[in-house]
Formats: C-alpha cells, sequence, structure tokens
C-alpha cells in the first residue's frame, strides 16, 4: 500500500497553488428535516437536578442543542461538566478520560461552538480546515466523524475523514466539492494530504489531540508534533488533549502544546461494578474453543464480542466459527477498512451476532445493546480489561462478561483486581457448556 500511496502523492503535488486557489463548495444546507426550523429550546425540556448539569446553560446556539436534543443528551457527563466551562471561553484543556465518559462530545460541542459562533472568512480555500481531531485508530476517527456528524445535523458545517486504508482520491474529491470545518483524521493519512497539498492547517482554530496516550504507544508521536507545526502557533489556536492516563510522557507533550491549559481527571469508568456482570471461568487451553462455541449457542446470549490478544488468534477463532454456522465478523487491523466498516454495520443492524475483536480493532466501538462480551484470552494491560467489557452494560442496559482464564494467563487477573479494586471470583464453567 505504501508505494500506492506514494504514486498518489506524487500525482498530487504538481502545482500546489494553483489547486489552493481553488474555492471549496458551500456547506451542507441543513439536513433536510422540515421541522428543524420551528425547534426551539423550550421543546427540549429537562428538570432542574442539584450537582447536575443541563445542556441548556450552556449558551450554546440552538442548532447544537436540537441535536443534542436529537441525541437525548440531557445532562452533562462529569468530563462535560468540567471541561466545557473552560472550552466554550476558548480555553485549553489537558482531560484524564477514557472512551466511555463522554469526552468526544466534550470536544466536539466544543469545536460546533466555536465555529458557528466565529463566521468563517469571506473566501475558503479547499483543504483549509477550521478544526482538526486527530486519532490514533481508523475506528475511532470513524466513530468521532459519525458523532461530529450528528452533532452537526442542523448546521450547515462539514465534517471529512481522513484515514489510511479507504480510498485516497475519493476522500481528497470531497475535499475539493465541499468546505472542510472539521478534519477528523489519523496522523499517517493526514500528513500524506498536506505533503501534498490537498490539506491546510494553518487556520487551524480548534486542535484536537485523542488518545495521547495510544498515540504514544503506537509510535506516533512524531508524526503528531509534525502536524501540530503546522497549525497556528499554540496561542492562537485552542488547544485540547485528551488522554486515558497521565504518564510523564503525556504531559510532557500537554506542556509543549497547551497554553494555560486547565487539566481535568476523571476516573476510570466503573462499569465493572455497576452494570456489568463479570465472570471468570477456569479453563484448560484445549477446553477454551469447545466453551466459546457453546456459550455463543445459549439462547440468553444476544449478540456478542470476543476478544483475543492477536490478530491470528482472532482470524483463526472467525474463520472456525463461521465454519461451525455461526454469523460472525472479523474486526482486527489485517481486514480492509472498508470490510471492517461493512462488518460494523451489519453487526449494529443485528445481521451479524458474533464479532471476534483485537484490542485496538474493539476499542472506541460504541454499540449499544451487546449482551455479551468473552475475554478468550485475557488482555495484558489491565485497562484494556475495563475497555473490553464496557462494550457491553451500556445506556442503561446491564451485559455479562464472560473471562476465560487458563494456565498461561490466569497470572494476568491479579493486576486487573488491582486495577478494579476489586476481587473477581473464578468459577468452573457450568458442564453442560463442555459438552
Ligand atoms: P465517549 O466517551 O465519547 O466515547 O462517549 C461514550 C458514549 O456516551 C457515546 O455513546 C455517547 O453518545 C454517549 N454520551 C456522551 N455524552 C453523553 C451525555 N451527556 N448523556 C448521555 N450520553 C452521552
Amino acid at each position: 500500500m505504501g508505494e500506492e500511496l506514494n504514486n498518489d502523492v506524487e500525482k498530487h503535488t504538481q502545482n500546489p497553488r494553483a489547486r489552493r486557489r481553488r474555492r471549496g463548495g458551500r456547506g451542507r444546507r441543513g439536513n433536510g428535516n422540515g421541522n428543524a426550523a420551528d425547534w426551539t429550546p423550550s421543546m427540549f425540556q429537562v428538570e432542574a437536578v442539584a450537582g447536575k448539569h443541563r445542556f441548556h446553560d450552556l449558551g450554546l446556539p440552538d442548532t447544537l442543542l436540537h441535536a443534542i436534543a436529537d441525541l437525548k443528551f440531557e445532562y452533562c457527563s462529569p468530563i462535560q461538566a468540567r471541561s466545557l466551562p473552560y472550552t466554550l471561553r476558548g480555553n485549553d484543556v489537558v482531560g484524564k478520560a477514557q472512551t466511555g465518559t463522554g469526552k468526544t462530545a466534550a470536544f466536539l460541542i466544543t469545536i460546533i461552538n466555536d465555529l458557528l459562533q466565529n463566521p468563517s472568512p469571506p473566501e475558503r480555500y479547499a483543504g483549509e480546515a477550521r478544526a482538526l481531531v486527530i486519532a490514533p485508530t481508523r475506528e475511532l476517527v470513524l466513530q468521532i466523524a459519525d458523532d461530529a456528524r450528528h452533532l452537526c445535523k442542523y448546521t450547515e458545517l462539514n465534517v471529512h475523514t481522513l484515514v489510511g486504508g479507504m480510498d485516497y482520491d475519493k476522500q481528497r474529491r470531497r475535499l475539493y466539492d465541499n468546505h472542510c470545518d472539521i478534519l477528523v483524521a489519523t496522523p499517517g493519512r493526514l500528513l500524506d494530504f498536506c505533503g501534498s497539498n490537498d490539506v491546510f492547517l494553518d487556520r487551524v482554530e480548534v486542535l484536537v489531540i485523542d488518545e495521547a496516550d495510544r498515540m504514544l504507544d503506537m509510535g506516533f508521536i512524531p508524526q503528531v508534533r509534525r502536524i501540530v507545526r503546522q497549525t497556528p502557533k499554540k496561542d492562537y489556536r485552542q488547544t485540547l488533549l485528551f488522554s486515558a492516563t497521565f504518564t510523564p510522557e503525556v504531559l510532557d507533550l500537554a506542556a509543549q502544546w497547551t497554553e494555560d491549559a486547565t487539566t481535568i481527571e476523571i476516573e476510570p469508568e466503573r462499569v465493572a461494578t455497576d452494570s456489568v456482570e463479570q465472570k471468570i471461568y477456569i479453563t484448560e487451553t484445549s477446553q477454551k474453543y469447545r466453551l466459546l462455541a457453546n456459550l455463543l449457542s445459549s439462547e440468553e446470549l444476544e449478540s456478542a464480542i470476543v476478544f483475543a490478544n492477536r490478530r491470528d488468534q482472532c482470524r483463526r477463532l472467525e474463520e472456525q466459527l463461521s465454519k461451525a454456522g455461526f454469523s460472525v465478523g472479523l474486526l482486527s487491523g489485517e481486514v480492509p477498512q472498508n470490510k471492517r466498516v461493512r462488518t460494523l454495520d451489519n453487526f449494529k443492524s443485528g445481521k451479524i451476532k458474533v464479532l471476534v475483536a483485537t484490542d485496538v480493532a474493539g476499542r472506541g466501538i460504541h454499540i449499544d445493546g451487546i449482551s455479551h462480551v468473552v475475554n478468550f484470552t485475557l488482555p495484558e494491560e489491565p485497562e484494556d480489561y475495563v475497555h473490553r467489557i464496557g462494550r457491553t452494560g451500556r445506556a442503561g442496559k446491564t451485559g455479562t462478561s464472560i473471562s476465560f482464564a487458563c494456565e498461561d494467563d490466569a497470572f494476568l487477573l491479579e493486576p486487573i483486581e488491582e486495577l478494579l479494586g476489586q476481587k473477581l471470583e473464578c468459577e468452573q464453567p457450568p458442564a453442560e457448556l463442555l459438552n
């Protein structure tokens, strides 16, 4: 793919200034919803409750509030309640928050509010982004862009995504046809577009760096540095940086990239004890597949994500389950992006009942109504356990997580228990699941 990309880049580098002078198309005109103009904030009734913050009280533009009402968000989540008072005034924020806390909406509401309050320049160039969100994985980028489109539905703002593994020319054409208000991208593909003069970052008003710790782990920081250097200096842009953990490296980057930032720390999700029943089955490695197949056939299982640590394990599991007649999809880094998107859509619509995923691919997937999470192998990072089981027990429902602990990985339970602050009871699987 590298070669293919380079050819592409070369093609587009010819005569960059001419390209740049070309104007992007107009923004989208609303969403075609005939009733949108009649909506007033009084139609979004949310009772005032002591200690809770309503979106009404933030002075947001009606078009944004209307979209929030459609999403049925009534009160701000803690990260939103604590960050929005600063970020809506244009201040920088460094936030410690995991997925599931509502951090995406926190930064998107900030961006959309800024873009709506500050009129766009009279003449804009194609590919000139007003707000930029960088995230480490393609899934996360697509998820953020999806959330952004929901929140922008009553505005004329355009959301663009740039991710590797998807059609370069299509992404490029979209940038030429529509103004670029919010650009959500993975670092590598974004740099390709900057290098070919298809994207310009020197007018970025709001920069969001999401999952900074993951970017560090994945070795993306040199690329992110190059991206940040192309945006206006930090006192001319607003910068929001989020990370699930605050390591010295993350804090060092935050200090370099933000100006007088307010630091906000939200405690890790406590999903574990609240809405997810956690079971740990002691198994032998040789029993695991049978146990899994029997579990997936049981009646109370509506839909499940099965996690394994490595891509090859996921691939093998998906093949075995598929041969055994399960409707199953694979979500891992080795699956082409468009196929992954299709798989997710099929899972969301219920066409696929079981998804086999790696941690990176499964992270940040927000689908309500998943009844079970199965840890075929225990994760090496305790935080990944919390992320995995947090895929169920969402949106007020309860869920079940079942982890297999075998002779090879049972030692990984202790750090997980430490992180959760609770003991996980191990049990023998019911006999009928071993038949
Ligand atoms: P995030 O942490 O950004 O990945 O968001 C987790 C989930 O919470 C997403 O499904 C959001 O749609 C949802 N969400 C975000 N903010 C709120 C809110 N204020 N009220 C209810 N749900 C929310």
